[in-house]
């Protein structure tokens, strides 16, 4: 008998952080992930990790920024798999930058990375996942894109909003297809991208955090990985067009 076909999962922004804990749960699950990342390094290495550990896994260098490599990693995982199953948009920047020092250069580099990012990879694929008939795709925002202010991080509010917006428009327009759009809002999430002195909250701001968050504590990758496993899963079948928040509670709290 032929072994049934993996899915085929691209991840991008995935060598480190909530996209490095989402390809080992995609791959811990029996499927095929493509790790894509600038970081070619950390990239690297946990596909070769993934499959030394007996799952299923690739590297592709892939800057979100660049059209081109977007097109033509979509063009080569489609020429060898047939379509990719699976696209969780996850590579995002959040630089903490006060207004007074928000050019226009700051503001389209976070526009870029974090929502435009996103829809160079889905783009490319979107025919094929088409013809397929079949399609999970999920993109992270956050809960300053949904309902929570911060200052010195006006642009990166504005973009992860877009992100809610990108979601809902494409859900709608992809449904009759079969491709599930959804997005996740995460809260206070212990990755480099949080702890950096330069991003967010520092590491003190993190650690005070976890006395507001009902819940008691940061969240972890694997929190989000789950939730993102969970969205692009047969279990979340009727489930298209939403951000789900996972914060432990702090939106509500
Ligand atoms: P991280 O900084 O640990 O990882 C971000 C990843 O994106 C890295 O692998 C980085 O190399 C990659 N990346 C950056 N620019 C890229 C580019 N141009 N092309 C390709 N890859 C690029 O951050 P994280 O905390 O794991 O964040 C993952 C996602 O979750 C981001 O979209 C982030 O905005 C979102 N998020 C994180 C938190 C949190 O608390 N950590 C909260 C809300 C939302």
């Amino acid at each position: 008998a032929t072994k049934p076909r993996k899915r085929v999962v691209l991840v991008t922004g995935g060598g480190i952080g909530i996209g490095r804990a989402t390809c080992e749960a995609f791959a811990r699950a029996g499927d095929h992930v493509v790790v894509t990342d600038v970081l070619e390094k950390e990239g690297r290495a946990l596909a070769d990790k993934i499959v030394g550990d007996g799952w299923s896994a690739e590297f592709a260098l892939l800057d979100v920024c660049s059209t081109q490599a977007a097109d033509a990693l979509v063009t080569r995982l489609n020429e060898a798999h047939g379509h990719i199953d699976v696209i969780v948009a996850n590579a995002g920047i959040a630089h903490r930058v006060p207004l007074g020092e928000l050019s226009d250069e700051k503001w389209d580099q976070t526009f870029d990375i974090d929502l435009k990012g996103m829809l160079r990879v889905i783009r490319p694929a979107v025919p094929a996942m088409r013809k397929a008939g079949a399609g999970a795709i999920v993109c992270l925002s956050s809960i300053m894109g949904v309902a929570y202010g911060w200052d010195e991080h006006v642009h990166y509010s504005a973009a992860k909003s877009g992100v809610v917006g990108l979601v809902r428009g494409l859900a709608v327009e992809l449904a009759a297809q079969g491709i599930r759009v959804n997005g996740v809002a995460p809260g206070y999430i212990r990755t480099a991208q949080l702890l950096s002195e330069k991003h967010s909250l520092g590491p003190e701001g993190a650690e005070k955090a976890s006395a507001f968050i009902p819940m008691g504590r940061l969240g972890e990758p694997e929190d989000i990985a789950d939730v993102i496993h969970f969205l692009a899963s047969p279990a979340a079948r009727y489930l298209t067009g939403q951000v789900l928040t996972v914060d432990g509670g702090l939106l509500v709290g």
